[in-house]
């Protein structure tokens, strides 16, 4: 039997998100990218100004429905049925997302439909606590990780081609201080999970951490 879930955890812009949805289209898996989730909640708090307390932010988390939904053009994000797509990738969200991300309130409300959905089984989640936390008892368990340089450097590229202009040196700082704060949260800070396989995608192209991991699936395989 092919494992039912895939966790893919890792620092900042080691690639998770594409190599995930890639994975999961080849499996025929839903791809379920919990940043994005968190990117929403982070994205109510600014608009309504909200303090960052974890009171707070729990109550409003609790008016909050976030979506995934996946389309022909791939997924998007709806924040009380609005789709926020765009929006949840403004520097502002990405300013703001660990400090939010940290609240335990929003963890444990976003954490529960995580399982929920993973409980259906086909699905490959990507995040910070996937493997460690929310399915610790996953078949497949990805650790990915890449060289910083190279990390800013697939960042760039990335907002770039999103029309932004934004330097090298903002792009590091934004990488390094959230990997410090996701790394250093008290509750389910990013870590390497127990039984997680690494792979470092330094070197290699897409097409090769979806193999890659497509093998790692192969060889789990049970019959
Ligand atoms: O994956 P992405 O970079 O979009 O995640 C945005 C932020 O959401 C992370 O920097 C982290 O603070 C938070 N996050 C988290 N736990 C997850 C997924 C994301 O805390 N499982």
């Amino acid at each position: 039997m092919i494992p039912q879930i895939i966790t893919i955890d890792g620092p900042a812009g080691a690639g998770k998100s594409t190599t995930a949805r890639r994975v999961a289209e080849a499996l025929g898996f839903v791809y379920i990218d919990t940043g994005a989730m968190y990117r929403a909640v982070t994205l109510a708090v600014l608009r309504q100004g909200i303090e960052l307390t974890d009171a707070a932010v729990t109550r409003l988390v609790q008016t909050l429905n976030v979506e995934l939904h996946h389309g022909p053009d791939g997924q998007h994000t709806f924040l009380n049925g609005e789709d926020v797509s765009l929006h949840i990738r403004s520097a502002a969200v990405t300013n703001a997302v660990s400090a939010v991300s940290a609240l335990p309130g929003v963890r444990r409300a976003l954490v529960e439909i995580q399982r929920r959905i993973g409980r259906q089984g086909g699905v490959v989640m990507d995040g910070r606590d996937i493997g460690s936390v929310v399915f610790p008892e996953a078949d497949v368990k990805i650790y990915l990780v890449a060289d910083v340089d190279e990390r800013v450097r697939r960042r760039l590229a990335e907002v770039q081609l999103r029309g932004e202009q934004v330097s090298e040196a903002v792009i590091r700082h934004q990488i390094v201080e959230r990997d410090r704060l996701d790394s250093s949260r008290a509750d389910s800070p990013l870590v390497r999970p127990q039984g997680a396989i690494d792979v470092d995608t330094t070197c290699l192209t897409i097409d090769a951490q979806v193999q890659r991991i497509l093998d790692i699936v192969g060889e789990h395989r049970t019959v």
